[in-house]
């Protein structure tokens, strides 16, 4: 069962992590001369937030049972040691953890090396997810999930560079205008909030349809997106709008966008469940359809992955049926 506790102590948790997340985003330049490594702030952004949350259940819930992306390993090696300072130092910096030591963030790092529980209880974390965005300073996120017999419960999702707005245009290429930052989470049966309850999604959609889809290309097939849109979106077409992360489905279920669409690029490529708990639940629970792109729920219970589902398609649902269909007809025979 989820209580109000959960709820504050997820939201607190991937709110805290955003203070390190974003003090290490302001400092791009610094933390890749000191480390040498064009890669490095995301690498200590992302230990950094994955200690954070993980520290904030343990401390707040006892042991609980987490799967995130990173271990400990990497800022174990010495090779690595100006990786485990800088995250050290980030995490002291910017208040998030501010008498971290290295033995207790190597530790809660550890702690989310745990294996899912496809029939019991787990949490899930993707520390930072939109990683490309993060180093570019554009969209990113911090997603934690508790997903309960296979089933998302809660999620929660702090968005550090949404705008505050949900009547902001989202443009990747441009700085949001206004403030930014966005926390969200939402209950399964109970609604999605921002903080506050939000609206359910209206099924009346002002032409061009706007669909966000991935930055990368490798991520989502764009030209499949464009043939599928051409056929879904009506006489008013359709635009895309690009940005990474799982804001993708944040942005649908507050109408900054449509439609969410991700088309398998890598056949075989299977879907990580950090990738889409949290993000799918706020969705859902906002009036979106969230399937994958055969029309099937996505299936938390396989494991790391979503080993059952291909892709992934979110829209408020008339629209998601009319994407659905569009797929199946422009299926090879
Ligand atoms: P996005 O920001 O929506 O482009 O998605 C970022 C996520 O895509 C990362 O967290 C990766 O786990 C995931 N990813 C990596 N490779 C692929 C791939 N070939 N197809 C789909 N997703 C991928
Ligand atoms: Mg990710």
């Amino acid at each position: 069962m989820i209580d109000q506790k959960h709820i504050s102590i997820a939201r607190s948790a991937v709110e805290k992590a955003s203070l390190v997340t974003r003090h290490v985003q302001q400092r791009l330049a610094s933390v890749r001369s000191m480390t040498k490594d064009d890669r490095s702030p995301v690498t200590i952004a992302d230990f950094a937030s994955q200690a954070v949350v993980a520290r904030e259940l343990a401390r707040r819930l006892g042991g609980v049972r987490l799967v995130a992306e990173e271990s400990g390993g990497f800022l174990r090696e010495p090779e690595h040691k100006v990786h485990l300072r800088a995250t050290i130092a980030a995490l002291r910096e910017s208040g998030a953890w501010p008498d971290a030591s290295e033995d207790a963030v190597l530790g809660a790092i550890d702690r989310g090396a745990q294996e899912p529980d496809p029939g019991g209880t787990f949490w899930t974390l993707d520390p930072i997810d939109g990683t490309k965005g993060f180093l570019r300073s554009q969209q990113y996120c911090i997603a934690l999930a508790l997903i309960e017999r296979g089933e998302v419960a809660l999620g929660a999702m702090a968005c550090p560079n949404l705008p505050r707005s949900s009547g902001a245009a989202i443009d990747a290429l441009a700085p949001a205008a206004g403030p930014v930052g966005v926390v969200f989470h939402a209950v399964r049966g109970a609604g999605a909030f921002d903080p506050v309850r939000m609206a359910t999604r209206s099924p009346s959609i002002r032409p061009p349809v706007r669909v966000a889809e991935s930055m990368e290309a490798a991520h989502s097939d764009h030209d499949a997106a464009a043939r599928i849109m051409n056929r879904a979106a009506g006489a008013g077409g359709y635009k895309a709008v690009r940005l990474d992360s799982q804001c993708k489905y944040a942005v649908v279920a507050r109408a900054q966008a449509d439609v969410y669409l991700r088309l398998p690029v890598k056949p075989g490529y299977i879907e990580r469940i950090w990738d889409h708990a949290a993000g799918s639940l706020i969705a859902r629970e906002s009036g979106c359809s969230v399937t994958d792109i055969n029309g099937k729920p996505l299936d938390f219970a396989r494991g790391h992955g979503l080993e059952a589902n291909q892709g992934v398609v979110v829209a408020p649902p008339d629209l998601h049926a009319r994407v659905i269909s569009a797929i199946a007809e422009l299926r090879p025979a």
